[in-house]
């Protein structure tokens, strides 16, 4: 079984280059991109949503308006992920599910715009994130008024006990066949944030590992440099962090698999909405 995936950006939010590793402080853009699959039988879904207004409303005051003022950001012209899809020619209703890969703000800001899909997130992330103060929600970059009311309602749990270490995906990952198919993996990527996964396709034209956040900028890591250790502190678990982006630069350099970061300047030459003008 193989499904399809496609490339999408909801808007970004500028930083210095040495931000995500790269050389100097230059100013460039970090898209928020989020994914369409399509699976033959299963249907639509999504993978994060980006950003949106609500974005902006539920970041106005203490670490939320901290964050803005470190990492401005600036909507797509149309506005949330709801908006970008339309325009692309899918219809936003089609979406079934959304893939939660964690709960940064740039990542779940769309989820309003989707009233009626249901969202396949991890249990025990979410469970520690409802047991922290909102001061301490609000140092892990996610704030509750970004979630949509009935949120639990409409979740389907993905399961500590659901990953397995498998020999022949992945190896040295903990991963989980989605869809008993094969055709899409969850891949556990601890460190960056509470519960982060990514997503592996090994039956797209060449395998390909989404990793989302577990890196900003795969020019990098080619060249060996993380991010500043002063910056490390924007990472949930600094040690887990270092292990899994050292993992990952050892899949890097194997050269067998297409990886893609969410953040990453290379991953806008598959982005469908990326506009004429669009410079970082
Ligand atoms: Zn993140």
């Amino acid at each position: 079984m193989t499904v399809s995936v496609r490339f999408f950006n909801s808007g970004y939010c500028r930083q210095g280059n040495a931000m995500s590793g790269g050389k100097g402080w230059k100013w460039r853009r970090y898209y928020a991109v989020f994914l369409l699959v399509s699976h033959p039988v299963k249907g639509s879904f999504l993978v994060d949503t980006g950003y949106s207004q609500d974005f902006f409303d539920a970041t106005r005051w203490g670490m939320g308006l901290l964050s803005r003022w470190m990492l401005p950001a600036t909507l797509d012209q149309h506005h949330d992920a709801a908006g970008v899809l339309r325009s692309c020619g899918v219809d936003p209703e089609t979406v079934r599910s959304i893939f939660i890969t964690h709960f940064h703000a740039d990542h779940i800001s769309g989820l309003k715009r989707f009233p009626n899909a249901r969202f396949i997130a991890r249990r025990s992330a979410w469970s520690h994130l409802a047991s922290l103060s909102a001061w301490r929600k609000s140092q892990e970059l996610f704030f509750p008024a970004l979630m949509p009311i009935d949120f639990e309602q409409r979740a389907d749990w993905v399961e500590e006990t659901d990953f397995t270490v498998s020999s022949s995906i992945l190896p040295g990952f903990r991963s989980f066949d989605f869809w008993g198919d094969g055709s899409m993996f969850l891949v556990d990527l601890p460190g960056h944030a509470i519960g982060q996964y990514g997503l592996f396709f090994p039956g797209v034209s060449r395998p390909m590992l989404y990793l989302v956040d577990a890196a900003w900028n795969l020019e990098a890591m080619r060249l060996g440099r993380m991010i500043p250790s002063a910056l490390m502190f924007l990472q949930h678990d600094a040690k887990a962090y270092r292990e899994t982006w050292a993992k990952l630069r050892s899949l890097q350099a194997e050269d067998r698999i297409d990886m893609v970061a969410c953040h990453c300047r290379e991953t806008q030459a598959r982005v469908e909405n990326r506009g004429a003008n669009d410079v970082d």
